[in-house]
């Protein structure tokens, strides 16, 4: 199965640039941060301990309302840092990555997909972009959906989850030795699609 792995911080532009990979290709995408972010709200919300909620995760857990915002970010790197909770949420992420509903390929966006997930991937691209650049956009998409926000804070809570993503001692935000790393503070959303199927098609030639 070709499997393409994009890893990075938050707000580096991975979504965008996963989906469109993944619409082009046409192979199926999965965003694993959605899953440890259901696992926090899941577990704040139930008062269940992380790894049970990793543990009986359902996939209508994944339709929860509340999980795109930051609350549920921050909840979710909370969960992330604990063991138990990746190791539940590992055979669901390989799954998918082995057998795609599509059965073309697969698309897997987070933080630990080139290092530990998919070490195998065909391709592995770490998306990552300056912290300020970060924070403005994650601002700026805040703006846009009319939710008050205020440029410290959004700036204070990525340094913050950044902070917990790198340095826990299991599966720690890093480029996978062989990833291609590919930096966006400079370019939109197109240019850097542009580049990341550059180099996605010296590996996987179109056809
Ligand atoms: O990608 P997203 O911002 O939705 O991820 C939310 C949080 O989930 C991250 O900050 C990180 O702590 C955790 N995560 C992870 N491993 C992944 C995907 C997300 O630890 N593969």
């Amino acid at each position: 199965m070709t499997i393409i792995a994009i890893d990075g911080p938050a707000a580096a532009g991975k979504g965008t640039l996963a989906r469109r990979l993944a619409a082009e290709l046409g192979f199926d995408y999965l965003d694993t941060g959605l899953i440890y972010r259901a696992v926090g709200m899941k577990a704040l919300r139930t008062g269940a301990d992380p790894a049970t909620a990793a543990n009986t995760l359902t996939p209508s857990d994944l339709d929860a309302e509340d999980l795109r915002g930051d609350e549920a970010a921050q909840q979710a790197s909370k969960v992330a840092v604990i063991p138990p909770v990746r190791a539940a949420l590992l055979d669901f992420q390989r799954k998918f990555a082995s057998r795609p509903p599509g059965g073309r390929g697969a698309v897997l966006d987070g933080r630990d997909i080139g290092t530990v997930v998919c070490p195998r991937a065909e391709v592995k691209l770490f998306v990552t972009a300056s912290l300020e650049k970060r924070a403005e956009r994650r601002l700026n998409e805040l703006l846009a959906k009319g939710l008050g926000a205020i440029q410290e804070t959004v700036l204070a809570d990525m340094r913050e989850r950044d902070e917990r993503d790198s340095k826990r001692a299991v599966a720690p935000l890093v480029p996978a030795d062989d990833a291609i790393v590919l930096d966006t503070t400079e370019l939109d959303a197109d240019q850097a699609y542009a580049a990341a199927l550059g180099f996605i098609r010296v590996r996987i030639p179109a056809g």
